[in-house]
């Protein structure tokens, strides 16, 4: 591997459970091993727990909770912002680290990052807001006063997956403990280490034992353990919509919230009036970065049939001449896909496209391996209902088709079961708004990048999601509300 950053970390890293405070080993003295995917060597083993683990994470929290909930919300704003220092100051490891289990270029990783530190440094700021007292609501009486209070949810199961370890994380983690929750976090088995070092800086803040716990292991016993819990309140999940599915029904059975973000299946609309090199550096982020692991990848592209040839023959330049290989060299664009699983199931959509009868215009370069690399691939003419153009691919792959009218258009990229973003390029600004009112989806981005605020919004329509998450919507996730009408005359 040609090693341009090769990274040399100088804190421990951690690989066992995170429970009460204490690094401790799991009940079932299990290890799970994880893989480099650049390299498919075993780079370390961590704790895989059991549902016994779960039940004594969970526990933890609970009685941590009678103490965390009472803190002012200065309080915690303050270890939110110690927990982002602690990021920042270890940033370049933690992109290295990211790099190393997830396999994405290590400019990505430093993106990654800087959003932790974002996501931290925001929900600090909501935290200082919640010591102001309860929202007088008007109502009809002068009897009678209406307050409306937020107050923490409870213990919340937070459970992500592998393509933003960290950033997922800091989406929920950070709302949570702004309200007052305590946390149990599972990662994925696939990409504990971010996560694990994430937690060893989240000790480090000093945040009360019981407060946070990470617990690794498998989604079947930790994931399902965490989902069925008594005493966790609510479920804060990211993952597949298979999974999420479980999820709901598990949480069902003792009436949890859940809060989900799920899977995506979403278009770029360029018209013809489009920026040409605007629309193909838009087209090739929205399906390549993170090698095309985003559930916000918007992998279908409706080009506006006059600059259909035009935006083709540069993008099949683009994909052709994508530097895929180790993720720590400078000149590489694209890493390998994660896990082994994902690399199978890619390359058997990428066989699907060809037998349903897509074109395929162009197949990138990628190493042979070892390493779950796969070509950057793009496919033309691609049938409606082919599974390439339907079901969520995740990894790289390109999927064009041309359209005449802005209303096929519109009909096209809305015939989903998804509906969590989509992305606009065109040079008339009322078309812009016009069609980003008509697409059903959660976030809508007019001639510019996937850029994520954390003082926006995440999520999606349809079968995307329940609920959003950051801004204000991803601290209310984590809050009951409370009514207190009190009597005039009482006070
Ligand atoms: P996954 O659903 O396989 O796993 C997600 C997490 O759930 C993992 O930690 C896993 O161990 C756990 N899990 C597995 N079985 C479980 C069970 N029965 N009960 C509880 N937890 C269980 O997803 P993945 O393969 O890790 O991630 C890819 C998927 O995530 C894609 O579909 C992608 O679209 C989606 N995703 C969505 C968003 C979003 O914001 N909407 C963001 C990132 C990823």
């Amino acid at each position: 591997m040609n090693a341009d950053a090769r990274p040399v970390f100088d804190f421990p890293l951690r690989t066992q459970l995170f429970i009460d405070g204490c690094w401790c080993a799991p009940e079932t003295r299990q290890r799970l091993p994880v893989i480099n995917p650049s390299t498919e060597e075993t780079i370390a083993e961590v704790d895989a727990a059991g549902p016994a683990d779960v039940d004594r994470a969970v526990r933890a929290a609970s009685h941590a909770w009678r103490a965390w909930k009472q803190t002012s919300g200065a309080a915690r704003a303050a270890f939110l912002r110690a927990i982002a220092r602690g990021v920042e100051a270890s940033a370049e490891q933690l992109a290295a680290l990211q790099s190393l289990n997830n396999g994405k270029p290590i400019a990505e990783s430093r993106i990654d990052v800087g959003d932790v530190v974002a996501t931290f440094d925001y929900y600090a700021g909501l935290a200082e807001r919640l010591d102001e007292p309860g929202e007088a609501i008007a109502i009809p009486s002068d009897r009678h006063r209406a307050v409306i209070r937020r107050e923490p949810a409870g213990v919340v199961g937070l459970i992500v997956p592998w393509n933003f370890p960290m950033v997922t994380t800091a989406w929920k983690l950070a709302p949570a403990l702004a309200a007052g929750c305590t946390v149990v976090l599972k990662p994925s088995e696939f990409t504990p280490l971010p996560e694990l070092a994430l937690a060893a800086i989240v000790e480090q803040a000093g945040l009360p034992p019981g407060v946070f716990n990470i617990v690794t292991g498998a989604g079947t016993d930790v994931g399902a353990a965490l989902t069925t819990h008594p005493l966790i309140a609510k479920v804060s999940f990211t993952g597949s919509t298979a999974v999420g599915e479980q999820v709901m029904k598990a949480a069902a059975q003792s009436i949890k919230g859940v809060s989900l973000e799920l899977g995506g299946k979403s278009s770029i609309v360029v018209f013809a009036d489009a920026d040409l090199d605007l629309a193909v550096d838009l087209v090739i982020g929205g399906a390549f970065f993170n090698a095309g692991q985003m559930c916000s990848a918007t992998s279908r592209v409706l080009v506006e049939r006059p600059l259909a040839q035009a935006l083709i023959a540069r993008l099949a330049d683009r994909v052709a001449r994508t530097v895929v290989g180790d993720p720590f060299a400078a000149a590489v664009q694209m890493g390998p896909l994660t896990n082994r699983a994902q690399h199978e199931r890619v390359q058997r959509f990428i066989a699907r496209g060809k037998a349903d009868g897509a074109s395929l215009v162009v197949q990138g370069q990628a190493p042979d391996g070892p390493g779950y690399f796969v070509q950057p691939t793009m496919f033309v003419d691609v049938p409606a209902g082919s599974a390439v153009w339907r079901e969520e691919i995740f990894g790289p792959v390109l999927c064009v088709r041309s359209f005449d009218t802005e209303d096929e258009a519109i009909a096209t990229a809305n015939d989903t079961e998804f509906g969590l973003v989509a992305s606009v390029v065109t040079r008339d600004a009322a078309r812009g708004q016009r069609v980003a009112a008509a697409l059903q989806a959660g976030v809508v981005w007019i001639n510019a990048p996937q850029l994520i605020f954390p003082q926006t919004s995440w999520g999606g329509f349809k079968k995307s999601s329940i609920g959003r998450e950051l801004g204000p919507f991803g601290l209310a996730a984590f809050q009951e509300i409370k009514q207190v009408l009190t009597a005039a005359d009482s006070d």
